[in-house]
């Protein structure tokens, strides 16, 4: 059955939006094959910068991670920080996009991180054994990349200015629940 992106459509941030928000065991129905296989590594990483937009327009935090299969270049999770939407104190971008993919070998994926992983996330990404990790901010966040690296994870840094230019914009209006996001509510109370 023919697709509505496929071999020939440009890759807008338009289309990586409807990437984005589309459910992924529904992307079968968006895109082909050969659409799929000319996504790199900066579309995947606006994919994670435009899923912490979505966080953000349904007044979250704006951190967004998408899991790409080697082999096929297929999207296999996707997600975004839900603290607010679902008030869950642990659900990060990197959680979320984990637990989008379900139970697979993590081996052969990359993971894109529209922020770099706080330490609790990156310790689950060497635990659960990916091959690498991409990260899209570390100019707002950083520090866990050397804890990756120790234990085998292949890290590259891709900034994507504007995910960069969301979060600190997010950072400034709402910092109250930027440090909720990364120490708990005890952080509101510590002064
Ligand atoms: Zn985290």
């Amino acid at each position: 059955m023919p697709t509505l992106l496929d071999a020939a459509t440009p890759v807008t941030d338009t289309v990586l939006t409807a990437i984005a928000h589309m459910p992924t065991a529904s992307l079968p129905v968006l895109m082909d094959d050969a659409f799929a296989r000319r996504l790199r590594d900066a579309d995947f990483m606006r994919i994670a910068v435009l899923l912490a937009r979505k966080s953000r327009s349904e007044g979250g935090c704006p951190i967004g991670a998408v899991i790409v299969d080697h082999a096929s270049g297929w999207i296999v999770g996707k997600g975004h920080n839900t603290l607010v939407q679902e008030g869950h104190p642990y659900n990060h971008g990197e959680t979320a996009a984990i637990r989008d993919a379900g139970r697979i070998d993590f081996g052969h994926t990359t993971l894109y991180t529209s922020l770099s992983p706080c330490a609790v996330c990156a310790t689950l990404l060497y635990m659960r054994g990916f091959a690498r990790v991409v990260v899209g901010d570390v100019t707002n966040a950083s520090g866990t990349e050397p804890l990756l690296r120790e234990h085998g994870v292949r890290v590259d840094i891709l900034e994507d200015p504007q995910g960069i230019e969301d979060y600190a914009r997010y950072r400034a209006e709402q910092p109250q629940l930027d440090l909720e996001d990364w120490q708990g509510l005890r952080s509101h109370h510590s002064e």
